[in-house]
């Protein structure tokens, strides 16, 4: 690759501004997270994050950047402990040993101590549910978390790549109801905020900067994943985002038009009520969770 134009030592990502040197691509890259953090008024003054951590590339960088973000805010970064067999120990130890180099306080909670059952156990006779089950899951043990260590908000690692695989997803799932919600329709007063400081960042930069920044090891891949639509969504998107530079930028920012077009749906005031069996904030008489672990217990 060509010199970094800004001060010409050797280049190591190409922006569309030009080639950047490791320095300065991230110093780059941080401010595409700070100016999307600002962009959706994502942090206030004084917050106390819980940061999603499973100790993965995206998230770990995303502790990293907020960190050298220097907020005027506490990071708390919890690690959801699914139960992955040959998969999750080796997560673990990284998450520990990165939270530690970082100095940000570490939790972990596990899908055993919330429902007490590992995935790998929920998914003995289902294998091809993992996603939905494991991501449902996640969310509550992540609200659980950041309610325990009393936090604002709960940051995750979507990167741009995330955001635009799902708002594709939705398409081809016809699911019309998601793919009209807005970003921020879990806002209601009982669920904690979520923001995603990364939703603007692609997943290569992403990458990049962990590389150029030493935070990323190599990590088995969730043995889950190719059960998942996403994974052929990524692959489309991936080869039309290499030959046609900002499709991922271009889908997210359209469905940020779209949505901001739209009448406010009724459906979005709908005052939200409890889960009648976990408490947790939901339209029906069970949360989405509590209705999943009933299919599989
Ligand atoms: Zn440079
Ligand atoms: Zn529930």
């Amino acid at each position: 690759m060509a010199d970094c134009y800004l001060c010409g030592k050797r280049a190591v990502f190409r922006t569309e501004d030009g080639p950047l040197c490791a320095e300065h691509f991230s110093k780059w890259y941080e401010n595409g997270v700070a100016n999307a953090i600002s962009r959706y008024s994502m942090v206030n003054p004084g917050d106390r994050i819980c940061v999603g951590f499973s100790g993965g590339k995206d998230s770990t960088v995303l502790l990293a950047a907020l960190c050298r973000l220097n907020l005027d805010c506490e990071l708390v970064a919890v690690t959801v402990d699914e139960g992955i067999g040959g998969y999750r120990d080796d997560t673990i130890l990284a998450a520990k040993d990165t939270a530690l180099r970082l100095g940000v306080e570490h939790r972990i909670v596990s899908f055993k101590d919330i429902c007490g059952k590992t995935l790998d156990e929920l998914l003995a006779n289902s294998p091809q549910a993992a996603c939905s089950v494991c991501g449902t899951l996640r969310r509550r043990a992540l609200n659980a978390a950041a309610r325990e260590i009393d936090a604002d908000s709960i940051a995750t690692g979507h990167c741009l790549d995330d955001e635009s695989q799902s708002v594709v997803m939705n398409y081809l799932r016809g699911d019309v109801t998601r793919a009209t919600a807005s970003f921020n329709s879990n806002s209601g007063d009982l669920f904690i905020r979520r923001i995603k400081p990364l939703c603007r960042s692609t997943e290569r930069a992403t990458v990049a900067y962990g590389l150029c920044n030493n935070l990323l090891v190599p990590l088995p891949e969730c043995p889950y994943t190719r059960y998942a639509l996403r994974k052929d969504v990524r692959t489309w998107l991936g080869k039309l985002e290499y030959e046609k530079p900002g499709t991922l930028i271009r889908i997210a920012d359209g469905q940020e038009e779209l949505l901001s077009k739209m009448p406010k749906a009724e459906g979005e005031k709908k005052i939200l009520g409890r889960c009648e069996k976990c408490g947790e904030p939901t339209s029906n008489k069970l949360c989405a969770a509590c209705q999943q672990l009933e299919r599989l217990m």
